[in-house]
């Protein structure tokens, strides 16, 4: 059986967005089915609206969707949400998985908040089995897609 909060992520997804604002207001839907101690990893192009929906989700935990920004050259941004923290991390600059190692990616991937990661194919050997991985692509123009990676394609 899926568990409920899961069960609620595949009634939201696969997705279509038509604008960045739909793209964050689907972030906050889907952060109703995440919390504390799980990873997100975030599959996608550059601009596919990895960031976007980071802003989304973090918005519904307390955090200014406008302090949210790709963390590409400091590696993590930490987030004040309003019962723990947000973890946003960005691996597009990691060189090696051992790299990424040695940077303490468990405090991160198993620590006491929610870590949502862009490129985690740069680390793949390293994300939690349970990290709940989607895919972002870009349609053409303003549209955008967002399933659970792996999904079929339409
Ligand atoms: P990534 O983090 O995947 O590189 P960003 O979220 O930083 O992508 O950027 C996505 C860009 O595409 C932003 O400039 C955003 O305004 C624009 N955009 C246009 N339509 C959408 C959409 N449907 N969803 C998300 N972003 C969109
Ligand atoms: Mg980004």
């Amino acid at each position: 059986m899926i568990p409920p909060p899961l069960a609620r992520l595949h009634d939201l997804l696969p997705a279509e967005t038509a604008s960045a604002a739909e793209t964050r207001a689907l972030g906050a839907r889907l952060a109703e089915a995440l919390g504390p101690g799980l990873t997100v990893a975030l599959f996608g192009d550059l601009g596919a609206g990895k960031t976007q929906l980071v802003k989304g989700i973090a918005s519904a935990f307390g955090v200014p969707p406008e302090t949210v920004n790709s963390p590409t050259f400091t590696l993590v941004n930490e987030y004040a949400g309003r019962d723990f923290p947000i973890y946003h991390i960005d691996a597009y600059r990691i060189r090696s998985v051992d790299e990424f190692f040695e940077f303490g990616y468990e405090d991160y991937f198993f620590g006491e908040g929610l870590c949502l990661i862009e490129w985690p194919e740069r680390i793949a050997p390293l994300l939690p089995e349970d990290a709940l991985r989607l895919r972002l692509t870009h349609l053409g123009g303003d549209r955008r897609r967002i399933a659970p990676e792996g999904a079929a394609q339409p």
